[in-house]
């Protein structure tokens, strides 16, 4: 159902309308009034005649037509009883200010739930509880108590939280920057952030779209949703509560090294999603977008009248893998003609501390003209002969009519740039107070272009055995258990395309033996028991066994130890495993986070994973480009490509490896975790071996 009216109301009723200053009641109406709101307005408030100067209403029925949005801030136990007038008159859309839902236990939580079920019944879109409101400036509609109406202009924001939500008002009201559409979700009983999202995807006031969320609901609809608007639109978002990493015992590695926000991070890629790490950043981040085109390419000139500053610009140029542009050699002839003998015409160009306007806008015009150049950061120091506000003047004219590359500024100070900044802004030239903070903002302008302009996404199918592995997860699906063993992980693996060492699970020693001779030596000894997870833990792991003799005492070994250390455990005997020798280990994994979906992982292996922890994540299902960049990502692939001598292993072998497991937890969505560990690799041309694989299921 459309959320237009949300927007674009012809009629606002405020249910809880009050006639007392301070009120939320109040608020909202006298912000509605105060915003210009060309519609309607109907308090409803059965203790009062009339509330600034408006009549009053004693109730939703008595106004005698059906109001195109209602705002509801009575009190929570009553908002049920509203919520049923509302579907009464056949309102279709509500805004529910008042907190004290879920966010305060199990009551609030039943009210929740009655006043949902009454909306959903009656068709009625409901927006909070908990929020601050909707605001849009075109339409002179502050349907919030968010403060005075924002200025008007192409940025539309959703929020989570609406406290949050004021103080962004008023950075942006600070720094120029004017919104389209503003909505503070709140607790999201109904509309959530992919439905504004959508709003403001397809919105042509909307230019940029930024946000404050907490948490994602339906990850894999966000993703698609997302990605296909950001081809258009850049998103740029503050994603808070990093460090939750989740309460749930995991069992899995790529669960324990997983945790919530790398699950984000990799939802946020993926959907070319810019990821502020403050509001302050988004702000300086939305100004850009907002206000300059694109860069074209990664080479930064910096003009400067302080040589301390431009260093710290090169130095944030260097490592955020930017660069520092190379003039063409017409810009240094022309440079080196124009400035003062004792300035310097090499990037960054140091204007020196007498600099007067002219020398910034000349500058300025010659290097915005130079092809080598894509972005210009232009800093300013408020020395003695310094006219900050004439410099800002020169900039904003130079920029009027060249405008086709973006251009930053970054005037430091407070008192004496105060001004200053403030004509950069009515020009429309985002400031910054720190050289790194421009160039962080032209790092998230230049990875959007690269997202934008990465080649469509194909996804590989292989080949595999679908059907084997449906059954056994029927199976133990049916059967109530969530571990699959060994045995059976290793048939899944091969039905996918993986190879696995031979292996077979013996109950006696002198069985040992005989597979042993089978196999040939040497041969690998490990317990077998459905109980025990991580098996080198307990001693249940013997390698490197040569003889007869060794499986025999390895066998004892375990046979005996295990079952001491590990009463519960129920052990069954030991797998009998073919060793593979030589090859490197590599750990690949998923594990499926409930909000952003299946976030497969790769790093180094064995028993040491955690403690390295030098691993990458990205969400399936991969391309071979992703796989390729998750081995990218991480220090252990310079040492799979060879150092000192060593010879490389096949780096695609491994990135089809990931592919093909991306492929499987994409066809069986109930596979909750994986873990190939190791998962043995060799030079180029060999094929690698899943030695040890454990997977768990959940029933969907
Ligand atoms: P767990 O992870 O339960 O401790 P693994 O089967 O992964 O048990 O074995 C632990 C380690 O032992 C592996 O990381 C690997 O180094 C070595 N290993 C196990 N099986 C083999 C094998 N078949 N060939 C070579 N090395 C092996
Ligand atoms: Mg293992």
């Amino acid at each position: 159902m459309s959320l237009d009216k949300f927007f674009n109301p012809e009629s606002v009723a405020i249910v809880g309308a009050s006639r007392h200053e301070g009120k939320v009641g109040y608020e909202v109406l006298t912000n509605l009034i105060r915003a210009g709101y060309e519609g309607r307005i109907f308090p409803v408030n059965p203790n009062a005649d009339t509330i600034e100067g408006l009549k009053c209403y004693a109730t939703i029925e008595s106004i005698g037509q059906t109001p195109d949005l209602v705002i509801i801030v009575v009190p929570a136990k009553i908002v049920p009883a509203v919520m049923k007038q509302c579907a009464r008159v056949g309102v279709r859309s509500v805004i529910i200010v008042t907190a004290g839902f879920k966010e305060v236990g199990p009551e609030g939580g039943e009210l929740a739930q009655q006043f949902t079920q009454i909306a959903k019944q009656a068709g009625i879109r409901v927006l909070g509880p908990n929020c601050l409101g909707v605001i849009v400036p075109a339409n002179k509609l502050n349907a919030s108590f968010g403060g005075d109406l924002p200025a008007e202009g192409s940025v539309g924001y959703i929020s989570q939280s609406g406290a949050l939500l004021s103080a962004i008002l008023d950075m942006a009201r600070a720094n120029g920057i004017g919104f389209s559409k503003l909505v503070s979700i709140g607790n999201k009983a109904d509309v959530n952030e992919l439905d504004v999202m959508k709003v403001l995807g397809s919105d042509p006031d909307t230019k940029v779209i930024a946000g404050y969320l907490e948490s994602i609901d339906h990850g894999d609809a966000f993703v698609k949703e997302a990605e296909r608007i950001s081809h258009n639109k850049p998103i740029l978002l503050v994603k808070s509560g990093v460090t939750s990493a989740g309460a749930r015992a995991v069992s899995s590695h790529t669960g324990s090294l997983a945790g919530t926000d790398a699950a984000y991070e990799a939802l946020f890629e993926r959907a070319g999603i810019i990821r502020c790490d403050s509001v302050k950043s988004q702000i300086g981040h939305i100004q850009a977008f907002d206000s300059q085109p694109l860069p074209k390419g990664l080479a930064i000139a910096v003009i400067t009248n302080a040589g301390g500053a431009g260093i710290m610009a090169v130095d944030a140029i260097e490592q955020q893998c930017l660069n520092v542009a190379r003039f063409s050699e017409e810009t240094i002839d022309k440079l080196s003609a124009n400035l003062p003998p004792a300035a310097s015409w090499h990037n960054p160009i140091d204007v020196l501390c007498d600099a007067p306007p002219e020398r910034f806008e000349f500058a300025l015009d010659i290097v915005l003209d130079d092809p080598n150049v894509d972005v210009v950061l232009v800093l300013l120091t408020p020395q003695a002969m310094t006219q900050p506000i004439a410099t800002a003047k020169a900039i904003v004219k130079i920029t009027g009519r060249k405008n086709k590359k973006p251009v930053l500024a970054g005037f430091l100070g407070v008192g004496k740039v105060e001004e200053a900044i403030r004509i950069l802004r009515d020009g429309k030239i985002p400031n910054y107070d720190s050289p790194q903070a421009a160039i962080m903002t032209i790092k998230a302008m230049t990875t959007y272009v690269k997202w934008c302009s990465r080649p469509k996404r194909v996804v590989k199918l292989f080949t595999v055995n679908r059907r084997k592995v449906e059954k056994i997860i029927k199976q133990h699906l049916a059967l109530g258990t969530r571990q699959i063993g060994e045995a059976e992980s290793r048939e899944i693996l091969q039905a996918y395309g993986f190879a696995t060492p031979k292996s077979f699970n013996v109950t006696t020693a002198d069985k040992a033996i005989d597979i042993a001779k089978q196999l040939g030596y040497p041969v690998v000894l490990k317990i077998w028991s459905p109980d025990i997870i991580h098996k080198s833990d307990v001693g249940g792991v013997a390698v490197g066994l040569n003889s007869p003799k060794e499986v025999m005492d390895a066998f004892d070994l375990m046979m005996y130890r295990i079952p001491k250390e590990m009463p519960a455990a129920e052990v069954l005997g030991v797998v009998v495993q073919e060793m593979c020798s030589g090859g490197r280990e590599v750990i690949l994994g998923m594990n499926r986070d409930k909000h952003c979906g299946p976030l497969m992982m790769f790093g180094m292996g064995g028993i040491m994973v955690e403690v390295l922890n030098d691993v990458s994540f990205y969400l399936a299902p991969l391309t071979a480009g992703e796989a390729k960049q998750m081995l990218l990502n991480t220090k252990t692939y310079q040492m799979l490509t060879g150092v000192r001598g060593e010879d490389g292993v096949d780096i695609d072998a491994i990135a089809e490896g990931l592919q093909r497991l991306s492929q499987l937890v994409t066809e069986f969505p109930q596979i909750q975790e994986i873990d190939i560990n190791p998962y043995v690799v060799g030079p180029e041309g060999t094929t690698p071996i899943a030695v040890d694989a454990r997977i768990s299921l959940e029933k969907i």
